[in-house]
């Protein structure tokens, strides 16, 4: 098997992100390219560092854990841990000092246990996008959000709780994330992209607070939601290559 060449893929993977925000007329920084790298090794998040990346994504504090030491000791530059996984109860406690950003706050319960974690810890509040279901996918996390647009009780729901997630104290909300359903077209994907950015604008209005963040979009369709809104797209397999 030939070695996975990161920073080629790297120039490819920001040479597309580019011509995407060039067709929805964006400009390239309004994109913040967050680098999968779990299941990969610390010599690779130390490869795509090297080569300019700065915002990677976790999903298991167990694997950071594991990798932080490592890579914090021979990064020369800076970096930034996204935790874009299910957080377990019993792991919150780690969180605040492995993780820069809490990328995938999928419930109350977990929000109030991280936000407790911050102010027990007396740290600066820690930056939190919160997930939303928009598929209605039974596999999938995060507030049921499927079908807001039109019916009034899901949306009351999804206002409510994003309504006391952004007034707990230690966490900064600052947008919404969702995930896709895996397929085969891109296109596909699209309308779940419009409704995450939709709902995202009635928020903003009715709730009053600035959620300037989209987390949407991965190696098979970032493209889309980047022309869609993104200003995060978690990309992983297109860098890294493909995981065990
Ligand atoms: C693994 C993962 C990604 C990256 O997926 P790729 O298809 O490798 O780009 C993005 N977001 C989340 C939440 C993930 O778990």
């Amino acid at each position: 098997m030939t070695p996975v060449n990161i920073a080629h893929n790297l120039a490819v993977v920001q040479g597309r992100i580019a011509a995407a925000c060039e067709r929805s007329g964006r400009t390239p920084d309004t994109v913040t390219l967050v680098a999968v790298s779990k299941r990969k090794p610390a010599a690779d998040v130390l490869a795509a560092a090297a080569a300019g990346v700065v915002h990677f994504g976790e999903n298991r504090v167990e694997e950071l854990s594991e990798k932080h030491a490592q890579v914090m000791s021979q990064v020369a530059s800076r970096v930034v841990w996204h935790m874009i996984g299910h957080i377990q109860s019993r792991k919150t406690r780690h969180i605040p000092t492995l993780f820069d950003t809490v990328d995938a706050v999928d419930s109350m319960k977990l929000a109030e246990k991280l936000s407790a974690v911050v102010v027990a810890a007396e740290r600066p509040p820690l930056p939190t996008l919160i997930e939303v279901n928009v598929s209605g996918e039974a596999n999938k996390a995060g507030l049921a959000a499927s079908g807001w647009q039109s019916d009034a009780s899901v949306y009351a729901v999804v206002r409510h709780t994003v309504a006391q997630m952004t007034a707990l104290p230690g966490l900064d909300v600052r947008g919404l994330m969702t995930m896709a359903p895996f397929v085969s077209d891109p296109e596909l994907a699209r309308p779940v992209f419009v409704a995450l950015r939709e709902l995202r604008d009635a928020l903003v209005v009715d709730l009053d607070c600035p959620l300037p963040e989209l987390s949407m979009g991965m190696t098979n369709d970032f493209e889309v939601a980047i022309e869609e809104g993104a200003t995060l797209v978690r990309i992983g397999r297109a860098i890294f290559g493909e995981r065990d």
